[in-house]
C-alpha cells in the first residue's frame, strides 16, 4: 500500500516494522463536548485505513486515548483547561462530563460504522507512565522545571519542526490574542510536560509526583499512552492535520529524546471539513453533530459515504445540498442491490471475483483513494460476467472496509418488499407519479418498504426518519387505507 506520509511529504510504500504485524495510533477525542462532524471524518478515514490495512492481511493493532486531563483550549499551553470549562458549563464533575462525552462519542462511532480501536485508554489511567517518562527526559537534560512546571526543552533538538518549515510566527497559531505569554519557557516553541502551578485553581483531577502535586501536560499522553501499548516503536500515527503542530510535532519530540532512535516513521493525517462559513464545527449556527444530522432524516451511514466519496487529504466541504446528494447516491445503490437475488443457490465464482478485488484493492492501495474504491462498487452491479452470487459476495467483500451496510440495508428492503406482498393487503401498496423517473420511483419504493418495516415494528424513529429523507429529497409522502402515495414537489 502507497501511502502519503506527512514526515516524508511524499507517497512511499508502507512497510510495518515487524512482518505483517501493524502497530497504529490515533489521537482520541477530548471529551468535554459532543465531537462534531468534521472530527469525525478524520475518525472515518483512520477506520477505513485500518480496515484495508486488515483487508489486505495486516494484523493491525490500533490504540486511541481518550483526554479527560490536561488539555487547554489553544491546543499549545494557555488558555482555558477544556474539561473544566465544560464540567462548569454543565454543573458537573470533570469525570462526569468525560464518562458522558466518552460514552456520546462511542455512540457517534457506533452510527458511521467505526469499529473500536483494539485499546481505548483514558488519559487519567496512565499518570505512573507519564512520571516516568517526565523523569528521564529531566535526567537526559531534555526538561527542566520552571515556576513549579516541568517543560521540554525543544532546543535541545537538531529539528524540532520536523512537519513543515514553521516559522517561529507559526507559533501563534491557535494562540488567542487575549491568552498571556508564559513566562517560564526558555524558548518559545517549549511546551508543559507536568503542571504543578497553574491558573486552574480549581483543577479538579490532581496527582502526587516528584515536582508536587499537579497533572500531565496534554502532549505527553499520547507518547506514553503509545508505549504503553505497543512498544518503543509505532509503524502508523494517524490524526487530524489540525494536530500536526504543535501535538505531533511534541509527541515526536517527547518519544524520540525519551526513546533515543526514531519513534514512528509513517503519518497520517485527515484535511479539514469545512463549511461554507469557512468553520468546521458549525454551520449557520447550528453545531454539526450526528444526533443533529438524524434529527434532519439523515442516515448517519450517509455521512461516511460522502466523507469516503473524497479524498483524505483533500478540504471537503460540507452542505447540506453535498449531503442530499450523498443521500441520493446512497439509495440509488441501495435500491440496486435490493434488485440482487440472494436466493438463487449459486455458489460465487470466486476466481470472476478476483479481478474486481484487485480493482478495489488497487484503489485502496493508490493512498486510500476511497472515490475511487466506491466505483467499484458500480463495476460489480454492472458486472456482466457477474451472477447475483457473486455481486453480493463481492459487495460484503468490500464493505469489510467501507462499512456502508448496503448488503444488510438491501436485505432489509427484500425482506420488507416480501412481508408487504404476503400481508395481501393494499396497506402497503406504493402509488407513485405516473410521470415518476423509474430510477428514482425504484429509489422511493426501496426507502419506503424499510419505511413500511420499521412501522410494522413501531420503529417510529426510523420510520420518522426515512420521511425526513425523503422530504429532504422533496418528495412527499400522504398515507391512506390504500397504501402510500408519494409526490414530487
Ligand atoms: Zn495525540
Amino acid at each position: 500500500m502507497k501511502l502519503y506520509n506527512s514526515l516524508t511529504r511524499r507517497k512511499e510504500i508502507f512497510i510495518p516494522r515487524f512482518g505483517n504485524q501493524v502497530s497504529m495510533y490515533t489521537c482520541g477525542p477530548t471529551v468535554y463536548h459532543f465531537a462534531h462532524i468534521g472530527n469525525l471524518r478524520s475518525y472515518i478515514m483512520e477506520d477505513v485505513l485500518e480496515k484495508a490495512l486488515r483487508y489486505e492481511g495486516y494484523d493491525v493493532k490500533r490504540v486511541m486515548n481518550i483526554t479527560d486531563v490536561g488539555h487547554l483550549s489553544s491546543d499549545a499551553d494557555e488558555g482555558e483547561d477544556k474539561m473544566l470549562k465544560g464540567a462548569r458549563r454543565e454543573h458537573k464533575t470533570v469525570l462526569e462530563i468525560a464518562k458522558y462525552y466518552t460514552d456520546a462519542f462511542f455512540a457517534d462511532c457506533g452510527k458511521l460504522n467505526i469499529k473500536t480501536p483494539d485499546v481505548v485508554e483514558p488519559a487519567t489511567n496512565c499518570i505512573d507512565d507519564y512520571i516516568e517518562m517526565v523523569s528521564t527526559l529531566l535526567e537526559k537534560g531534555y526538561a527542566y522545571p520552571a515556576g513549579g512546571n516541568i517543560y521540554f526543552d525543544t532546543s535541545k533538538l537538531d529539528k524540532y519542526y520536523v512537519f513543515n518549515d514553521f516559522a517561529e510566527d507559526d507559533l501563534a497559531v491557535g494562540v488567542r490574542d487575549d491568552v498571556e505569554e508564559d513566562n517560564n519557557k526558555r524558548n518559545k516553541a517549549d511546551f508543559v510536560l507536568w503542571f504543578t502551578k497553574s491558573k486552574f485553581e480549581d483543577q479538579a483531577l490532581k496527582w502526587d509526583s516528584p515536582w508536587g502535586v499537579g497533572y500531565p501536560g496534554w502532549h505527553i499522553e499520547c507518547s506514553c499512552i503509545s508505549k504503553k501499548h505497543l512498544g518503543e516503536y509505532l509503524d502508523l500515527h494517524c490524526g487530524g492535520i489540525d494536530n500536526m503542530f504543535p501535538h505531533h510535532t511534541n509527541e515526536i519530540a517527547q518519544s524520540e529524546s525519551y526513546l533515543g532512535h526514531e519513534w514512528c516513521h509513517y503519518w497520517f493525517h485527515v484535511h479539514h471539513l469545512n463549511t461554507n462559513d469557512g468553520k468546521m464545527s458549525k454551520s449557520k449556527g447550528e453545531f454539526l453533530t450526528v444526533s443533529l444530522l438524524e434529527e434532519k432524516g439523515y442516515d448517519p451511514l450517509v455521512y461516511r459515504l460522502f466523507c469516503l466519496q473524497s479524498h483524505y487529504r483533500k478540504g471537503l466541504v460540507f452542505t447540506w445540498e453535498n449531503l442530499d446528494n450523498a443521500a441520493a447516491t446512497y439509495n440509488k445503490l441501495l435500491s440496486r442491490i435490493a434488485g440482487l437475488n440472494p436466493d438463487t443457490g449459486a455458489t460465487p465464482n470466486l476466481e470472476a471475483a478476483k479481478a474486481y478485488q484487485a480493482k478495489f484493492q488497487k484503489a485502496l492501495d493508490n493512498d486510500l483513494n476511497t472515490s475511487m474504491a466506491i466505483t467499484s462498487i458500480y463495476d460489480v452491479l454492472k458486472g456482466k460476467d457477474l451472477d447475483d452470487a457473486t455481486k453480493l459476495f463481492l459487495l460484503e467483500d468490500f464493505d469489510r472496509v467501507l462499512s456502508l451496510n448496503l448488503v444488510q440495508a438491501a436485505a432489509k428492503v427484500r425482506a420488507a418488499g416480501k412481508t408487504a406482498a404476503a400481508s395481501g393487503s393494499d396497506e402497503y401498496a406504493i402509488h407513485a407519479p405516473a410521470d415518476a423517473d423509474p430510477v428514482l420511483a425504484e429509489e422511493v419504493n426501496a426507502l419506503l418498504l424499510l419505511r413500511y418495516e420499521a412501522r410494522k415494528n413501531k420503529n417510529w424513529a426510523e420510520s420518522d426518519r426515512i420521511r425526513d429523507e425523503l422530504k429532504a429529497r422533496g418528495i412527499e409522502l400522504k398515507d391512506s387505507k390504500n397504501g402510500v402515495n408519494w409526490t414530487k414537489t
